[in-house]
């Protein structure tokens, strides 16, 4: 009997056969282990897909699909293709993945740590959990002030930075589930998020928007939260100042084109700060504040994953899995950074606040939809990274900037189009991706029993979506000032290449997005913080009825948002490790 591992084999020999794709040995091996950190929906369909095709050559070829001619696969291919909404997704699914490594190969490092390993029933006074940015500012926060006494636990590992945009190999060892993950009710959006040594700092773009005067206002009329006002948090602003920086890559013709396509006399001119250093080297947590408390005697747990939390005899008990093993340790203070969606899941997991759990479910998405511009000039690079500019005329209705735009991220939504296919093999380096990006929809967490991680789903009422579609236009409306010559939306099969000339056509006949791609790289909300009745956490993020447990990341935003969230997710930390230093300090 062929193993399930050798059955996707022969199906993946298949798939690069018959797309024109080369299949050598070593990137084979590499592609198979990411396939297997997808999310397990995926695998789940991907697994019976190939089992049935399997069972069919059996009945057909009185063989597995491996031992039988290609002629024959192809046989079979096409007879299940009438189950074609499945079979295109698999496809696609493959695809992406064999892409993102065939052209984008760099390797990146494991780098070496002195690991704190944890003992079972050991105990801490600090813990806090995830190293993104909210768990780099808090853990170096903590330890400048109680120094060695702090412990980070991470379930991802410790990874250098690549020098390229998005190599394969980073989708693999630095992005939850591999980069594959989507809501799959009602609406399909593909979601990621790092889980690695940083979080998100370490694979985002950097891009940074300062903390927004309105959005804190709002926040605070919406929940009653002290001081989360722009004044009264200014300091912690300058502290996330120091990390960022303007890059210097103004000369490009994509720069100048996207600059002269702004309405710069009104809002709509939007030069961003990036977390980069001075010499434009990424300010990643593992590079900065990360590498600060690791040189200071700070603590870290890595390829370590809490599982649940209880509070018993005055202390949390954390039931964690360490390289494969289960055990207890125990923190007198508990701090959850692990990201929105993540803390949720653990404070739901955990049944903390029960009476709360309607609204820990809930998260929101920074819905996107893509176009692709075609232009006359060269204007990508292979592994190029992005353009710090946005168009925020519609602010606070949508904003559209540009996004990854190297070859394998345009081929990615079109493997199913054999004639764009080749078009962006022949083009791409004239081509770049543009987003439109809203802040609509409402998310909710479900944990199935025997499912590690949550499943998640996404609604937008009718409302929403006819914003998306106005937001679309507008998208179509602003490539075409940039001066592209055409465009293609992304979206499914139906889609073809716009010339110039038919974009308002295009544009004007639009009256649903069900045909267009979602995606969101920005997960947020779920602990609601301040003093009115709905919320979970108090102002400065102690979660309510529960001793010594604070919550200081992502998940606290739950005031619509329509920015880059880091430096607001840092300035939130620094305001609520501040005033836990503060308060426990006092108590003596
Ligand atoms: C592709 C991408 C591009 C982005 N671009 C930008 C941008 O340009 N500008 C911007 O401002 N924002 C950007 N963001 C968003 C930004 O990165 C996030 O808002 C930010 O990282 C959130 O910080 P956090 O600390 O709340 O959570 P995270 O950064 O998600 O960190 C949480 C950490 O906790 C770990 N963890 C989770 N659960 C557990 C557990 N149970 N046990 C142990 N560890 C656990 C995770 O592995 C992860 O490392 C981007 C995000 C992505 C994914």
């Amino acid at each position: 009997m062929i193993s399930m591992e050798a059955k996707i084999e022969a199906y993946y020999n298949f798939v690069c056969k018959y797309y024109n794709l080369s299949n050598d040995i070593v990137k084979k091996n590499v592609i198979i282990s990411h396939i297997k950190k997808a999310d397990k929906i995926i695998l789940l369909a991907l697994y019976s897909y190939i089992l049935i095709l399997n069972i069919f050559t059996y009945i057909f070829f009185f063989k597995s699909f491996s031992k039988i001619s290609y002629l024959n696969q192809k046989k079979i291919y096409k007879f299940f293709s009438i189950f074609n909404f499945i079979v295109s997704k698999i496809d696609d699914f493959l695809l992406i993945i064999i892409s993102f490594h065939q052209y984008g190969s760099e390797k990146i490092e494991k780098l070496n740590l002195n690991e704190k390993v944890t003992e079972e029933n050991e105990n801490f006074k600090f813990v806090v959990i995830g190293s993104g940015p909210s768990g780099s500012v808090v853990s170096n926060e903590l330890n400048k002030n109680f120094n060695g006494e702090v412990l980070v636990i991470e379930k991802g590992d410790y990874y250098d930075l690549p020098s390229t945009k998005h190599p394969g190999d980073e989708f693999k060892k630095k992005w939850y589930r591999g980069g594959l993950n989507s809501t799959y009710f009602p609406e399909m959006v593909a979601y990621s998020s790092g889980s690695c040594m940083g979080g998100g700092s370490e694979i985002n773009s950097g891009l940074y928007h300062e903390p927004d005067e309105i959005f804190l206002n709002n926040w605070r009329d919406e929940f009653l939260t002290d001081s989360i006002t722009l004044a009264e948090n200014q300091a912690y602003i300058e502290k996330i100042r120091e990390l960022v920086n303007y890059e210097n890559n103004e000369n490009s013709d994509f720069f100048s084109n996207f600059f002269q396509a702004l309405d710069i006399s009104s809002k709509g001119n939007s030069k961003l700060k990036r977390f980069i250093s001075n010499d434009n080297i990424k300010n990643s947590m593992s590079k900065t504040l990360l590498k600060e408390y690791i040189e200071n005697n700070g603590k870290v747990s890595l390829n370590t994953e809490v599982i649940r939390i209880n509070f018993i005899e005055n202390k949390w008990r954390l039931q964690i899995k360490s390289k494969n093993k289960k055990y207890n340790i125990y923190a007198e203070n508990l701090f959850l950074c692990c990201g929105s969606i993540f803390t949720n899941q653990l404070l739901l997991k955990s049944r903390i606040s029960k009476g709360m759990k309607k609204i820990i479910r809930h998260f929101n998405f920074h819905p996107m939809l893509k176009a692709v511009g075609i232009y006359e000039k060269n204007i990508q690079e292979l592994n190029e990274d992005v353009v710090a500019i946005q168009n925020i005329d519609n602010y606070p209705n949508h904003i559209i900037g540009n996004a990854t735009s190297s070859v394998q991220f345009i081929l990615s939504s079109f493997h199913y189009n054999k004639k764009i296919r080749n078009f962006v093999k022949q083009y791409w380096k004239k081509m770049k991706i543009f987003h439109v990006t809203f802040s609509l929809g409402k998310g909710r967490i479900f944990n199935i029993p025997f499912f590690k991680n949550p499943l998640l789903l996404y609604r937008l009422n009718s409302n929403e979506k006819i914003s998306m579609i106005k937001g679309y236009r507008e998208l179509i409306k602003f490539i075409k000032k940039t001066k592209a010559n055409s465009i293609i939306p992304i979206g499914n099969k139906k889609i073809d290449l716009i010339k110039y000339n038919y974009f308002n056509k295009y544009s004007n006949s639009l009256n649903t997005i069900k045909n267009l791609q979602m995606s969101s790289v920005h997960i947020l909300g779920g602990v609601t913080m301040g003093e009115a009745k709905n919320c979970v956490a108090n102002s400065y993020g102690k979660i309510n009825e529960n001793e010594n447990l604070y919550v200081c990341d992502s998940s606290l935003i739950n005031t619509k948002l329509l920015k880059n969230p880091q430096g607001t997710v840092m300035m939130l930390a620094y305001r609520n490790i501040d005033h836990f230093i503060k308060n426990y300090k006092s108590k003596g």
